[in-house]
């Protein structure tokens, strides 16, 4: 099948080894036509990730999440413009639910982290688009492999904590940040339990002028919720912390933990572990959403469901009886 292509892409061995050799604009490249849904790009994107494979995996990944205006991207810039300070090569990606549904952003509207992305040690790139969050995440999954091979050697993968793309990111992430205010209740924040639960490190933030007080207390109250929590798989107890993002406070103490943490489960091969499993996660969860465009896709299936849904509404037939008719006609279908 001719498929059609775009001008000016190169051959996939131009990627490759130009992302092997740590240059910034084939990386970007690389990544749009990860980012791509057309047919040609995406035969292109399969054969680059298969051959950087090998030269990924390199880093810390680091989730961080919470709600607009916690601090996000001014924490992400303090935080990054440490590490390079501890010569480190930061990319920071973003998963932005918002885009999919109104195109429009809750993360990029706005001038971000100004200063960091005119430095060569840091690579940004802003959430790609997609129609579900699955295709986001595969898009993100697959930006981070590139940033590797790049040669990052931290990732940071930010997202707005409130729907279900903090699992999405905690699923990609060794360590997983979660940024909160004081004086707000959990709910006034939008922050579920579960995303509480998925925390290696609560950071306070804004703990700064009048604040200062009310982020200690947050940070007790705080601490006191995380115990509750039965202890990970890790082994590793979450911190609460507090900083000011604006002020450089408490900065460095939040990779001191990071660096903590992933002595302990280098140590005792949680590491590894769960990359494994992750990885093995990611298949599983394209197989599910697959699996689900090609049902609900079908011919066979379409025009039957509304018609199902009113018998059911109107008691001629049963929930699970309906469900199995169709599952029945979709098998047929082959
Ligand atoms: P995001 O939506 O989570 O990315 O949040 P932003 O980083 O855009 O910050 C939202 C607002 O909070 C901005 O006006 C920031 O200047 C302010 N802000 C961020 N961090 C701090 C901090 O540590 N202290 C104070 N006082 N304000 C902060």
């Amino acid at each position: 099948m001719k498929h059609y292509k775009p001008k000016g892409r190169l051959e996939a061995a131009a990627y490759i080894n130009g992302v092997l050799k740590g240059d910034r604009v084939l990386l970007s490249r690389a990544i749009t036509i990860i980012e791509s849904n057309l047919e040609s790009d995406k035969i292109l994107a399969k054969e680059i990730i298969q051959a950087i494979l090998p030269h990924a995996g390199n880093s810390i990944r680091i989730g961080i999440t919470g709600v607009p205006g916690v601090g996000k991207s001014t924490f992400i810039e303090a935080f990054g413009k440490y590490l390079i300070t501890q010569g480190k090569r930061v990319a920071i990606l973003s998963i932005d639910p918002s885009s999919q549904r109104s195109k429009g952003s809750i993360l990029g509207d706005k001038t971000r982290m100004e200063e960091l992305s005119v430095m060569q040690e840091a690579y940004i790139r802003p959430s790609a688009s997609g129609d579900t969050l699955g295709g986001v995440a595969n898009k993100t999954g697959e930006t981070m492999l590139l940033c590797e091979a790049n040669g990052y050697d931290v990732v940071l993968i930010e997202t707005v904590g409130v729907g279900q793309s903090e699992t999405a990111v905690h699923g990609m992430t060794d360590f997983f940040l979660l940024l909160m205010l004081s004086g707000a209740g959990d709910e006034l924040q939008g922050i579920k339990k579960g995303i509480m639960e998925m925390a290696d490190m609560v950071v306070i933030n804004k703990a700064d002028g009048d604040n200062v007080r009310m982020s200690e207390m947050a940070k007790l109250q705080y601490q006191n919720a995380l115990h509750i929590f039965p202890q990970s798989d890790s082994g590793w107890s979450p911190v609460v912390s507090t900083a000011s993002a604006i002020k450089n406070i408490g900065i460095s103490n939040v990779w001191d933990e990071v660096s903590k943490f992933k002595a302990l489960v280098d140590e005792n091969g949680y590491f590894n572990k769960n990359r494994n499993h992750q990885q093995i996660d990611w298949m599983y969860n394209n197989i599910n959403e697959e699996l689900k465009n090609l049902f609900y896709g079908s011919k066979n299936i379409k025009g039957h469901l509304s018609r199902l849904e009113k018998e059911i509404v109107s008691a001629k037939i049963s929930p699970v009886k309906a469900a199995e008719i169709m599952i029945q006609q979709f098998k047929e279908s082959f």
